[in-house]
């Protein structure tokens, strides 16, 4: 009988020993590895650079709390901010869910107002600030009254959005995946951000993009903000972040960042050691080695295989 809550569907499989794109089970059956950990392990499993700077940071410190002043993690801020190309500042947190908690407390925080719109079918994680933000009714059942302050809109209805934002005055942002991911895999349509950041500007209203799983290279771009031309006001990030060690973070721009002072929100283990030494070692690996120019080169084989009249 397993001692293990059941909220998880679990296939009878087990997974020992993993390296690069195979996994091996408990019976030495060897499998190639098409589900990275739900977009998580980008690099594949273990990958060297990753592992041998973990193991390095497991021999000097591994934690410290945020007590303390972090080289690590300005490292790995400066290596994001280079890698989204605009200035601005990040908060360090342990998964996807805990980053969208942030963004939607700093855009609350920095605006003063408190509606956040955001899209059906998206999916922004389980607690209850994002859940509430997840515009799926089956995330939603059964946990009583949701976070207030919460709008969905059809995704890619640049009408409904026009409607929305030049009639409301309290939204404090717009909160979107740029391909929405558990939802069945959406991407927006360029017109469609393009509308979106019109009237955002004109408007005030910040836009929170949701990069948890389109990050680190899964669309092509480093960021799928790279793929629409824009910088959001916002970013969250986790998943293939330290590539399989827990790590997340929020991007924002200097001005709305600036509305974190000391004591306004925080995570005891939010930038652990361990974790940034995986996430220096991940974003060298992406910007520095000709990774992303393969993404892109495979890409274009999947394209031409599948969609051969489709440029690439
Ligand atoms: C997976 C996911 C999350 C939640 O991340 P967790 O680390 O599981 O909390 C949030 N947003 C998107 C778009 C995701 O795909």
């Amino acid at each position: 009988m397993t001692r293990l809550m059941n909220n998880y569907g679990r296939l009878p499989l087990v997974i020992t020993t993993a390296a690069g794109s195979y996994v091996t089970d408990e019976q030495a059956r060897r499998y190639l590895d098409f589900t990275s950990g739900i977009a998580v392990c980008n690099l594949g499993h273990r990958p060297a650079a990753v592992e041998e700077a973990v193991q390095a940071q497991l021999q000097q410190v591994w934690h410290t709390s945020n007590l303390f002043e972090n080289r690590l993690q300005e490292k790995v801020a400066a290596s994001l901010v280079v890698g989204i190309g605009a200035p601005g500042k990040v908060f360090f947190c342990n998964s996807g869910t805990e980053a969208n908690e942030a963004a939607i407390k700093l855009a609350r925080k920095y605006t003063g107002k408190e509606t956040i719109v955001s899209f059906e079918q998206s999916f922004h994680g389980r607690t209850y600030g994002a859940m509430a933000a997840t515009g799926q009714a089956k995330i939603h059942n059964g946990f009583g009254r949701l976070l207030a302050g919460f709008d969905y809109l059809p995704f890619n209805d640049s009408a409904a959005l026009i409607e929305k934002l030049t009639t409301d005055d309290a939204i404090a942002a717009v909160m979107l995946e740029l391909v929405q991911g558990e939802g069945g895999v959406y991407p927006a349509d360029s017109t469609f951000i393009d509308t979106l950041v019109q009237l955002c500007t004109a408007k005030k209203i910040l836009i929170i993009v949701d990069e948890v799983q389109t990050g680190f290279g899964r669309t092509g771009e480093l960021f799928a903000t790279q793929q629409y031309q824009f910088v959001p006001d916002i970013m969250t990030l986790a998943k293939g972040l330290a590539n399989g060690i827990p790590a997340g973070a929020v991007f924002a721009k200097p001005a709305v960042a600036s509305a974190f002072t000391p004591g306004t929100h925080g995570s005891t283990f939010g930038g652990n050691y361990l974790a940034m030494a995986a996430a220096e070692a991940v974003l060298t690996t992406l910007t520095t080695t000709g990774f992303m120019a393969e993404v892109r080169q495979k890409k274009c084989l999947f394209y031409g295989t599948i969609k051969r009249n489709r440029k690439c």
